[in-house]
């Protein structure tokens, strides 16, 4: 017997219809917004991953799946964005009118250690708009966070935002943080002086505990932003307000990825245990020059699909599970099974969902699994029906039966 990975889970038919109802609300909340759906492969080159998301990441220093194929280095794709930024530039999509508005939902690969919430396969929905500066671009993709979670009926979560600068201010916050953290560089972890090294302010991400007691009273971001991001942050705040999404100031999101600008945020909910965040984004205004594309700037977010439907499970959401058959054609002997295979082309046709045993059991097994499957309706077709040209009709619920005229069929089904 061979099991499945480690950190990787199989969604069964019998909860599948939760994911169907999940993907279907994104799609239908998406195209309220008029995004649309891309879909990019499931690995890239790696090296777009290392440029995208940061040589001195987490996900790029150790959780990603690569393998090296005929000399060429590729990796299964840990997030969204790097992917759907590559396929902009490369097929040249910025020459459609802008802003570009993109949503995807995906499969996402990083080799974590397991805990809640955490696997090493795991869903992302995520929505990107590219070719707009201005917050009312961020304020979109906060809004459509929040739509999802509100339409899912979800209670208590929480948005928490914070601005972590451009390029210019970041330089000089940078030195200060370095000026306080210098003297604590021995107690940092292996990760943290690494962090350090190439990316201090991402030392906020940390879960050690040690390090967290470090940057307790170390400078924010946020006390040191030049005019211009300053301004961004508080239009950002009136915008969120205008449209009536509570939020909370959080100046500890520095978010995990290395080319985010200005908004960060986070959707967070109590109910996931240590890993709280569901979903997370923010801008990244440098992404798609630095990978080559044209000075465009970007904002979006990732959210967590198997997180969400925690969150849901614990909430008690309830999601509509619309598979369930409809007819059930029961046929005993030869000339039966042609007509019922024939009924059930019909029915299938006016868009009923119709099984059939296929196994040629006898008609009391077949009505057991008709009951065991939960089908609304049985059709039984033996020589007897056939003799006298009827279909009997048995209705599942009460199991009371009658005989009707095989054309008049239709009239008595309920959907
Ligand atoms: P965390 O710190 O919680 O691991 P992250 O910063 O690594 O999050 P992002 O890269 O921003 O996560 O990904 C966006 C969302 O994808 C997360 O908020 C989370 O809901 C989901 N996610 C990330 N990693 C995993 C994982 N290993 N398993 C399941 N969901 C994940
Ligand atoms: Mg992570």
């Amino acid at each position: 017997m061979i099991s499945i990975p480690k950190g990787t889970k199989d969604i069964l038919p019998k909860e599948v219809y939760k994911w169907q109802a999940l993907e279907e609300l994104i799609r239908e909340i998406c195209g309220n917004y008029g995004f649309s759906e891309i879909r990019t492969p499931i690995f890239e080159h790696s090296e777009l991953f290392e440029r995208g998301i940061g040589d001195g990441s987490d996900i790029v220093q150790k959780e990603m799946y690569s393998f090296e194929i005929a000399g060429r280095r590729l990796s299964l794709k840990p997030e969204g964005t790097a992917g759907v930024v590559r396929s902009f530039i490369e097929n040249k999509l910025y020459a459609d009118p802008l802003p570009a508005k993109y949503y995807y939902i995906t499969p996402c690969f990083r080799y974590e250690r397991m805990q809640k919430g955490r696997q090493r396969q795991f869903y992302q929905f995520g929505v990107e708009i590219f070719g707009s500066e201005d917050m009312l671009a961020d304020a979109e993709v906060i809004a459509i966070g929040y739509d999802l979670l509100t339409r899912l009926g979800l209670k208590g979560f929480k948005l928490h935002i914070n601005s972590i600068g451009c390029p210019k201010c970041r330089e000089v916050y940078r030195k200060k943080l370095m000026d306080y953290l210098r003297p604590h560089y021995d107690q940092l972890s292996e990760a943290g002086k690494l962090r350090f090294e190439t990316n201090p302010m991402r030392i906020f991400d940390s879960k050690d505990p040690a390090e967290k007691a470090i940057v307790k009273d170390a400078p924010r971001m946020t006390e040191y932003l030049c005019e211009e991001c300053t301004i961004s942050f508080s239009d950002l705040q009136a915008k969120l307000a205008a449209l009536e999404i509570p939020f909370e100031l959080d100046r500890d999101i520095v978010r995990g990825l290395d080319y985010y600008t200005k908004t960060a945020f986070e959707f967070i909910s109590k109910d996931l245990g240590a890993q709280s965040t569901v979903c997370g984004g923010g801008r990244y205004d440098h992404l798609i020059e630095q990978l080559g594309g044209p000075d465009i700037p970007g904002v979006g977010f990732g959210l967590g699909m198997e997180r969400l439907l925690l969150i849901a499970e614990a909430q008690g959401v309830n999601f509509p599970d619309k598979h369930s058959v409809d007819v059930f054609i029961a046929a005993i002997g030869e000339e039966a099974e042609s007509e019922a295979l024939k009924l059930g082309k019909r029915l299938r046709k006016a868009g009923f969902s119709v099984t059939t045993d296929c196994i040629r059991r006898g008609l009391k097994a077949q009505l057991r699994h008709a009951d065991r499957i939960d089908a609304s309706y049985s059709v039984l077709i033996g020589q007897d029906e056939i003799d006298k040209g009827v279909f009997t009709l048995r209705d599942m619920s009460n199991s009371t039966q009658i005989e009707v005229a095989p054309e008049d069929l239709e009239l008595y089904l309920k959907r």
